[in-house]
């Protein structure tokens, strides 16, 4: 066991011969404020549990298991620092990123007592097959299909933006309806189409998770309204159409009320597909363990998605009882533990019989 530069915790599994490539199982051990216990972490105990119940027995490829730091993001605001490392994405701009105290990504590297001049040691070997990540599906529809588990098959693009509207402030009393160029009228009636489209367009998700209007007296009309705009789907293609659409909206609203409107884009992060070779596989175990396959898009983003720029990277979802996440209820069936497990172990048996997976190294 040892613990990287930038803080992942990594142990080897030895395969049965010398040399042999490896299998990268992993997920996350840092989590959020007021968290449940079983999001990231579980799947690191997952894999350690399969490596148990291999009882010593060699595969043609070694498994490196890895706890990987700083997923959510929480400290840095900057998510997935612990696996970007391994795809030597843990660069000078992301160590010098700081959290609110001034401390710098750097500095607490430092003050854990490792060298982030070492950082490149993190970096991946050209022996990596692939990854796998066992995660909690922190919603709630293997719950209401009634299925313990899932091959996850894509991770959803993302768009965050923020939306500016501005009118004019006046009288809430002697101002009449028509002569209004309100800020908070406008934003309403956009948000409103913002849900009504999330709905008409399957797969698409979409929400204003935060509004600040000014000045903020109930007896003025608003002329400035900040919100915020997170859009959500598999397919790019879908997701910035509907973005590019919402905004034209938004601005043929502003347009006929009076008002102007400004938007800034601060996130556009591209679908990351699984590997398909391993989601088939995934499928086939989940067969094997009992259960009925079933295959979604994560609309979480999962350290699963940085690994998969260099290796093919596949997940598999357990059931979350009522789709509670990032909350102390947050919870696992204990039945659905051991199907993942019997999972992984029919997964690896598969692997392992299938030299085309295992001869297929990046090596040079
Ligand atoms: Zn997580």
């Amino acid at each position: 066991m040892r613990i990287d530069a930038a803080g992942n915790f990594r142990g080897v599994y030895p395969a049965a011969q010398a040399d042999a490539p490896r299998l990268l199982i992993g997920s996350h051990l840092d989590t959020v404020p007021n968290a449940g216990a079983y999001d990231g972490v579980l799947g690191v105990v997952l894999a350690v549990a399969m490596l148990e119940e291999l009882r010593g027995r060699r595969l043609p490829f070694a498994i490196e298991v890895i706890g990987f730091s700083e997923e959510e993001g929480v400290r840095f605001g900057a998510p997935f620092i612990g696996s970007r490392a391994l795809v030597g994405r843990l660069d000078q701009a992301l160590l010098g990123v700081v959290d609110n105290q001034g401390v710098s990504v750097r500095k607490a590297i430092e003050e854990f007592g490792l060298n982030p001049k070492e950082i490149s040691g993190a970096v991946l070997e050209n022996d990596a097959l692939g990854y796998l990540e066992f995660h909690i599906e922190q919603g709630p529809a293997l719950e209401k299909l009634n299925l313990p588990l899932a091959a996850v098959e894509a991770i959803a693009g993302q768009s965050r933006l923020e939306l500016i509207f501005l009118g004019h402030a006046n009288h809430a009393g002697t101002t009449p309806m028509h002569l209004r160029r309100d800020a908070i009228a406008g934003a309403a009636e956009w948000i409103g189409i913002v849900e009504q489209m999330a709905q008409e367009i399957p797969g698409l998700v979409a929400t204003v998770g935060k509004i600040e209007a000014k000045p903020g007296a109930s007896n003025v009309i608003a002329d400035e309204v900040r919100l915020t705009l997170d859009v959500r789907q598999s397919s790019d293609e879908i997701r910035t159409r509907a973005v590019d659409n919402l905004i034209r909206q938004a601005r043929a609203i502003a347009a006929r009320r009076g008002l102007s409107v400004r938007e800034n884009t601060l996130l556009s992060q591209r679908a990351v597909a699984m590997d398909p070779f391993l989601v088939g596989e995934i499928d086939k175990a989940i067969v094997k363990t009992g259960c009925k396959p079933h295959r979604m898009v994560s609309g979480a983003g999962h350290d699963a998605m940085i690994l998969a720029e260099k290796v093919p990277s596949a997940m598999i979802f357990l059931r979350t009882p009522g789709g509670i996440s990032h909350d102390p209820s947050e919870s696992v069936l204990q039945d659905d533990v051991e199907k993942a497990i019997v999972c992984g172990l029919h997964l690896l048996d598969q692997l392992a019989s299938s030299p085309e997976f295992y001869k297929r190294t990046n090596c040079a």
